[in-house]
């Protein structure tokens, strides 16, 4: 039976590469799923994808695996254009994903990440990277038939891991640049993301533009994209200040 790392390239991910060899446990893969915006923009920002190759070659070469990176069937764009079949909004495009809280991810989760990796993990045994000092993510996994918990093994918690990833060169950008990790796209991301993105690639902010455009669901549960356009707009022409009083949408919606 394979023994399968499910790689996401956080601290705590990455961390199970050294405890996995402290424990002397096998292992045979690693994979990892990414997500596409489109058929050759990846959803993850340049810093994070130049990361990710960096990281492929230390493991590489340190525990002689190369990384295997699958992805689902559609890209995050397919999707949103993809039309629904049933309930009140049968034959409208999907538009915008609906999210289901930070934690839990959006409805791109499962066909995007959650899907290519249980074919590919289908009959291995999976190791997961939770944290010693996560009781509420290991309650969810440490029953479950073939899914094994290294860091709960050997008493790593999230600090630890973050200092072991430092000192292996594989800490992620997003620990300690202004970074976003997960999709640029996402819809969770918080304002400050937002303007960021807005700011240094506005090819991106230009294409989900063109997405808000037309999805007939609001990028945020009460928010367009193009209302936080025009905020960063006034924002920038000095009409409305970045700081120092509470910010108000009708200064800037119609
Ligand atoms: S990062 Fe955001 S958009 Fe991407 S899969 Fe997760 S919740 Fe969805």
């Amino acid at each position: 039976m394979e023994h399968i790392l499910s790689l996401s390239y956080g601290k705590d991910s990455m961390a199970c590469l050294g405890a996995i060899e402290r424990l002397g446990w096998p292992l045979d893969r690693i994979v990892t799923a990414d997500v596409w915006a489109t058929d050759d923009i990846p959803a993850d920002l340049p810093p994070m994808v130049e990361f990710k190759a960096r990281a492929d070659a230390i493991i590489k070469e340190r525990w002689g695996i190369t990384v295997e990176h699958v992805r689902g069937k559609y890209t995050a764009e397919t999707l949103m254009y993809r039309r629904r079949v049933k309930g009140n909004h049968a034959g409208q495009i999907r538009g915008w994903p609906m999210t289901k809280g930070q934690r839990m991810g959006c409805e791109l989760q499962r066909p995007c990440k959650v899907k290519p990796l249980q074919e590919i993990q289908r009959g291995g045994i999976i190791y997961l990277g939770i944290a010693a000092d996560e009781p509420s993510r290991i309650a969810g996994h440490i029953n479950r038939p073939n899914v094994k918990l290294p860091l709960v093994e050997i008493g790593w918690q999230e600090d630890y891991c973050g200092l072991w990833s430092k000192y292996s060169g594989l800490l992620a950008p997003i620990y300690t640049e202004e970074v976003r990790g997960g999709c640029w796209f996402c819809p969770n991301q918080r304002v400050d993301s937002l303007r960021r993105l807005r700011k240094n690639y506005p090819d991106y902010w230009a294409l989900m533009l063109s997405w808000d455009g037309d999805s007939q669901f609001p990028f945020k549960p009460k928010r367009t994209l193009r209302d936080y356009d025009r905020r960063f707009q006034a924002e920038d022409e000095g009409r409305i200040a970045l700081e120092g009083k509470r910010f108000r949408w009708e200064e800037v919606t119609p």
